[in-house]
């Protein structure tokens, strides 16, 4: 089911036209903040020079920290009069990010959160419970209105008495909620704490924070839904900026409101369609904040262009991490999350793992240390020689990279408390 057919399926030197009107239109709106008559002063760029989608790479990044440095209105390229709404982030160091929206920048935003959820053949028959903190929090208000635009019945629930928000699920006959994974998790529990199968609920949606495929395997057995990625970023409005369809084979980016190019953290190059890198976007349409190919820090791939079943365009694959923590390792970038993933999909490999590089005579050397599960550990020797040889091949297969695999016994390796720390980088002290 579509919101807007025409715009979620237009393609080839239609879509790619439409983008360059938009893209210009764009750089004269952000050409009305100093940051950008600046910036593109530096560059020596003006609008008038991007004729085609190539010319993009000739305009400068834009990053969290000059979001920052604008605080709290620099980035406003409208009076402030027009702007009628502000959303903050929480900077985990330094000032808030500050987002501001004009009428049309939230009518907008609604229009793409009513794509996605009609995408998932939500519609005006579904209760809709909203988990999530409302307020400067841009997944509450985001979903909101959204899903009151293509007539759902929402309940705002937010966050929080989880007994509660239960019973209204049970009560109202919730079809669809909208949550963070892990608060999902939560909600699972508690409910079979009560003894409540909650059989009224048919689709979740979940963002805000990565989840792995195996964690949806399990919000779906817990709580009997169909589980969806959402993907999305204040600076870009909030939520809705991607989204899974019924395949759930990666997240479609409205194309239309989004430019998105992939490019690799340490240089800035832009890699090519399927190559893991950062992930770059210009909006189009936004006009109280617009940005100019801004850095996300999210680490993903575009996908094949045409290989939908759904029919809508451009895909992005589900995010895998963040840039902070890519590995260079010969060349190839490597995340932490790749190798927990393969490591994850693997019945052999027990909770733990640990990952250590060194510099082995101006080479780098990956070692892995693996947890064997409690089931596959038997300590026979050519038992431990296939899993090892099976592992190696799984992660030479995913990350481009051969790396050393070293099996230890189940729950030999240390436990966090909190944030694991499983990379142990070894290079500098060479
Ligand atoms: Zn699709």
């Amino acid at each position: 089911m579509f919101w807007n057919r025409a715009m979620e399926t237009i393609r080839g030197d239609e879509l790619a036209d439409l983008q360059i009107k938009r893209l210009k239109w764009s750089l004269h709106q952000a050409g009305k903040t100093g940051l950008y008559q600046r910036r593109m002063k530096e560059a020596g760029v003006s609008p008038d020079d991007i004729k085609t989608l190539e010319d993009v790479e000739r305009l400068p990044f834009t990053t969290k920290k000059d979001l920052q440095a604008g605080y709290p209105f620099g980035l406003f390229a409208v009076p402030l009069k027009e702007v009628v709404r502000i959303h903050t982030t929480s900077g985990t160091t330094g000032k808030p990010t500050v987002v501001g929206y004009t009428r049309q920048d939230l009518e907008n935003w609604s229009e793409l959160i009513a794509r996605n959820m009609t995408m998932i053949g939500l519609g005006e028959d579904d209760i809709f419970q909203n988990a999530v903190n409302y307020g400067l929090f841009t997944g509450g208000l985001g979903f909101h209105y959204g899903a009151e635009k293509i007539g759902m019945t929402v309940i705002p629930s937010a966050t929080g008495n989880t007994r509660r928000q239960i019973e209204m699920i049970e009560d109202f006959g919730v079809t669809a909620i909208h949550c963070t994974p892990s608060y999902a998790l939560h909600l699972a529990e508690v409910a079979e704490s009560m003894g409540k199968s909650l059989d009224t609920l048919k689709t979740g949606i979940f963002g805000a924070e990565p989840w792995s495929e195996s964690m949806r395997g399990e919000l779906e057995r817990r709580l009997g839904l169909k589980a969806y990625d959402s993907y999305g970023l204040s600076e870009m409005y909030g939520p809705g900026v991607a989204f899974e369809c019924p395949e759930r084979d990666g997240l479609h980016i409205w194309h239309d409101s989004y430019l998105v190019e992939v490019i690799d953290p340490a240089t800035g190059e832009r890699l090519d369609p399927g190559e893991r890198g950062e992930l770059v976007i210009t909006p189009l349409v936004k006009e109280a904040m617009p940005l100019i190919r801004y850095r996300t820090g999210d680490i993903t791939r575009l996908m094949d262009e045409d290989g939908c079943a759904c029919g809508r365009g451009q895909k992005i694959e589900r995010i895998t991490g963040r840039c902070d923590d890519m590995l260079v390792i010969r060349g190839i970038n490597v995340f932490p999350s790749q190798i927990e993933h393969v490591l994850r999909s693997l019945p052999e490999v027990g909770d733990q793992f640990m990952v250590y590089i060194d510099r082995v005579k101006h080479l780098d050397e990956m070692t892995i240390e693996i947890e064997m599960s409690k089931v596959s550990f038997s300590g026979e020797l050519q038992d431990l020689a296939r899993i090892q040889k099976k592992i190696s091949t799984e992660l030479q297969n995913t990350l481009g990279l051969r790396t050393a695999v070293r099996l230890v016994e189940p729950a030999s390796l240390p436990r966090f408390e909190g944030k694991a720390r499983r990379v142990i980088d070894r290079r500098g002290n060479a």
